[in-house]
């Protein structure tokens, strides 16, 4: 394999990745679904002892849920919405006569009641607030969904569609941030049984516009984002393969979550993102698995 071409395109000519001709959309083979496979495996070992309750929600959720949630104040610019053909006939004929002579057709598409998810945790809240109060001690949830983000790349690690694991803890303060503490510990652990070079850093996310420079410097100065980062791509800098969230109680406040002696529920979130945590294990032990560690090969394959 020619190691001078971009990892994009080795990755296109070992068949891993698929190329649709949408830069962030790709097929997966057999091969790198099996990796994201054995690695959840992996990380169901480790969480799996604190019996989360799971939950899989498919990649829409409930727009009025993501307007509540405040997606657009913060990140308009990556968001997607669900639109569909809402026309009569009249509409339709018109509409292929767009499409036959090339126009813009889309303009004819009206909003739905779905929109594609953007955090794999997004549609939780609102569900869990609807049961009533958490029971003693919070609660927790274990997460998968395919996200959204409209930001197209040629970097493998950013797509617009690509799946989070998550574990969510709802709770007491004190109990939402020992969460996340301890899954910096395991996160580091975990990468680490799988020979990847990890650090961890506080994150900025890019919030938009002027109003976001605020949600920023509140983001860093009070900690509330934490990321795992592993080398990826060549010529800049390391890969965010993890994210440790702390939302104090904004979600609690949203959707009136509250525990069970009536206080705002504070939450945390904890996501790996999947294809690049498998993106890494690519590069940093070849294209073909049969050739990786063997003790990377024994914590994944067993
Ligand atoms: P980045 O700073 O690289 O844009 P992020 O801060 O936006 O990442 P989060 O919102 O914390 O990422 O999402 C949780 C995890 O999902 C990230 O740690 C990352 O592993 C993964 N992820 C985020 N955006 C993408 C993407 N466009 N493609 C693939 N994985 C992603
Ligand atoms: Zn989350
Ligand atoms: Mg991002």
């Amino acid at each position: 394999m020619d190691m001078q071409l971009p990892l994009l395109d080795r990755l296109f000519a070992a068949g891993l990745l698929i190329d649709t001709g949408v830069d962030g959309l790709y097929g997966r083979s057999g091969a790198f679904e099996d990796v994201i496979t054995r690695f959840e495996a992996v990380i169901d070992s480790l969480g799996g002892v604190d019996k989360p309750e799971a939950i899989r929600f498919p990649p829409g959720m409930n727009r009025a849920h993501f307007e509540g949630s405040g997606y657009m104040k913060s990140f308009p610019q990556l968001a997607g919405t669900i639109h569909s053909f809402c026309g009569c006939e009249l509409d339709h004929v018109s509409l292929l006569t767009c499409m036959e002579e090339g126009k813009d057709w889309t303009g004819q598409q009206q909003a739905t009641d779905i929109v594609l998810t953007p955090a794999a945790c997004y549609p939780l809240y609102p569900t869990i607030a609807k049961r009533g109060a958490l029971p003693a001690g919070g609660g927790l949830f274990d997460l998968q969904s395919y996200c959204f983000r409209h930001e197209p790349s040629k970097e493998p690690t950013r797509m617009q569609l690509f799946r989070m694991r998550e574990y969510v803890r709802m709770g007491k303060p004190t109990d939402v941030v020992a969460f996340r503490q301890d899954w910096m510990e395991r996160g580091t652990k975990l990468m680490e049984s799988v020979g990847l070079p990890v650090e961890i850093d506080v994150a900025n996310d890019p919030f938009f516009g002027r109003a976001g420079k605020m949600y920023k410097n509140n983001q860093r100065n009070q900690n509330l984002k934490f990321e795992l980062l592993i080398p990826v791509n060549a010529n800049a800098g390391p890969t965010a393969c993890m994210s440790f969230n702390y939302h104090q109680d904004h979600f609690g406040k949203t959707w009136g979550l509250t525990t069970e002696d009536g206080e705002t529920a504070h939450t945390a979130c904890v996501g790996f993102g999947l294809e690049r945590i498998a993106l890494a294990l690519f590069k940093h032990h070849g294209l073909d698995v049969n050739e990786w560690p063997a003790h990377v090969r024994q914590t994944l394959w067993g």
